[in-house]
Order: structure tokens, then C-alpha cells, then sequence
């Protein structure tokens, strides 16, 4: 495995294996990696010929009162992991090699963008857009690997993937857990041992919809109120947002029907956590 630190050397080796007609997978990350980053990495491994990881805490996606300066990092640890995911090339640019201070240029996305993380979060995705963008710019043509556990993420990822026309193919993987269900994070590191507990709540929650959804319930509002009564049952939560939305368009419009997504963001403490379900109403 080799550690890249510039887009100049990123693309030369990129370019050599494109020569021999490797084909190149790709996992975005802002690192402190866990088993959901390794599970994407062990994907790519069996489907591409070559694995690249980025690791960069992107702060644009940062709003102002967010955790920027805080975010966790294991360099040596996040090597390991690469490592013995059969990574290829990790590339690990610095703020500069991201970014000049002429940076004038933004992806936005709008639509699926604007709801849920949109709303709470006001210039997020247009970060994640941005660094995508200019991510896959680097990396070239390639199949790119997200997590299901920022499902709103790679909705908005795919959208501009197809809107720019730009040559990679996305693909969304399972999310991984904990054993007792919580959503791995990088941020879960935050959580005291009372809020990790109560945090277990989230995957209770989302599993009550899911039961609903599955015997019969269309009505989101209802779906949403038995999300937040479960949620409610942790004196340490505070709910930002919980939503029962149809799976692409994240926006409700009239009793649920097909595939739904349950979306939710909890505050505990320090620790901002989000997670999600997929489910399908029955057909009538
Ligand atoms: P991050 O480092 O948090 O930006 O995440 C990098 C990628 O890993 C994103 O595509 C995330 O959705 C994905 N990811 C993070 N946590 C998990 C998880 N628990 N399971 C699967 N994928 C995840």
C-alpha cells in the first residue's frame, strides 16, 4: 500500500495501472476509520483491480458551531485499516493541496439536497458536493463506494454523479453496526457510557417504524409520532429531525407508498448521531 499526499501523484499511479487496464474503485473518508469504512474498502477490493481511499476532513462541510476542530483522527490506526482491507493507494492531500485560497468554485445540488441534513445543516452538502466533485476529478474515472448510513448523502451524491455526467459509477453498501445495533460512527467516540447506552434507542426506534410500515401503516406523520415516543424513552436524546420519506425524492408527498426511508438525527450530548432504515409499504 502507498500513501499519496498529492493530486500529482495520486493521478500518475492511477494512470499507469488505467494503462494496463485496471479498473479502480473508490472510498471517499474524513478517516478515524471503523468497520462501516473497512466494509466499504472490502467491497471495492473484490470488484475493482485497484483501491483508493481518501482520507480528508473536508471543512467545508463543516457549518461554523460544528465539530471541525474536534473531529477525531488515528493516522496510524486509519493505515492499518487500509492496510488490511487490501487498500492499494490511500491519498491523504493536507487543507492546501484540497484547496487554495482562491477556491471560488461550489457544487450545489438542490432538491434532494434540501430537506432533513439539508435543512439542520444549512451548507453541508454543498461541501460534501464540492469535495466529491473534485474528488472524483482527481481520482477519474472509477466505481465509488458510500455507506447507507448517510443515506441522504449519497442520494445527493448519485444525483450529481448523473447531472454532471461525471465518469464513475456509485454504489451504496449496507450499514454496519455495533453488536447492540448502534450505527458505527466516527463520532460515536463523543457519546459518555450513560449516552452510549441510551443511544442503542435509535435502532429500537427505527426498527418500530419499520413494523408499522410492514403491517399496513402509509400515514408518515404516525410513523414519525412512534419514532419519536421510542426516541423519547432516553432522557438523553434530544431529536433534531425523525422523517418517514419515500426512499429517492426524501420529501413527503401523500400517504407512503413503494419504498420508504426512515430518517432520524438524535442528540446526545456532545454526539450528534444519525441513522436510518429502508422499508417497503405493502402493496394493496
Ligand atoms: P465519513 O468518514 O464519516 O465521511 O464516512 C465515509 C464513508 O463511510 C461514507 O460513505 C459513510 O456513509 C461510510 N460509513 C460511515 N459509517 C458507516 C457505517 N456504520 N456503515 C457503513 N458505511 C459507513
Amino acid at each position: 500500500m502507498k500513501v499519496m499526499n498529492t493530486v500529482a501523484d495520486l493521478r500518475a499511479v492511477l494512470s499507469e495501472a488505467r494503462s494496463v487496464g485496471a479498473t479502480i474503485g473508490f472510498v471517499p473518508t474524513m478517516g478515524f476509520l471503523h468497520a462501516g469504512h473497512a466494509s466499504l474498502m472490502e467491497v471495492s477490493v473484490v470488484a475493482n483491480d485497484v483501491t483508493v481511499v481518501s482520507i480528508y476532513v473536508n471543512p467545508l462541510q463543516f457549518g461554523d458551531n460544528e465539530d471541525l476542530a474536534s473531529y477525531p483522527t488515528d493516522r496510524a490506526g486509519d493505515l492499518r485499516t487500509c492496510e488490511s482491507a487490501g487498500v492499494d493507494f490511500v491519498f491523504a492531500p493536507s487543507a492546501e493541496e484540497m484547496y487554495t485560497a482562491e477556491m471560488s468554485t461550489t457544487v450545489a445540488v438542490s432538491g434532494v439536497s434540501e430537506p432533513l441534513e439539508g435543512a439542520s445543516r444549512p451548507s453541508h452538502f454543498a461541501g460534501v458536493a464540492t469535495v466529491v466533485a473534485k474528488l472524483f476529478s482527481i481520482v477519474g474515472p472509477c466505481r465509488a463506494y458510500f455507506g447507507a448510513k448517510d443515506w441522504q448523502q449519497t442520494q445527493v451524491v448519485a444525483r450529481m454523479t448523473i447531472d454532471l455526467s461525471l465518469p464513475v459509477e456509485v454504489f451504496a453498501c449496507p450499514i454496519i453496526r455495533e453488536p447492540d445495533g448502534l450505527a458505527m460512527s466516527s463520532r460515536n467516540v463523543y457519546l459518555t457510557a450513560d449516552e452510549r447506552v441510551q443511544a442503542t434507542v435509535l435502532r429500537r426506534a427505527l426498527l418500530v417504524g419499520v413494523d408499522l410500515v410492514e403491517s399496513g401503516e402509509t400515514d408518515a406523520t404516525r410513523v414519525e409520532s412512534a419514532l419519536r415516543k421510542t426516541i423519547s424513552s432516553a432522557s438523553l436524546a434530544e431529536i433534531d429531525y425523525v422523517a418517514a420519506v419515500p426512499a429517492q425524492t426524501m420529501v413527503a408527498d401523500g400517504p407512503l407508498d413503494g419504498d420508504v426511508r426512515l430518517l432520524l438525527a438524535v442528540r446526545f450530548g456532545k454526539a450528534r448521531l444519525i441513522d436510518n432504515a429502508g422499508c417497503r409499504t405493502i402493496s394493496t
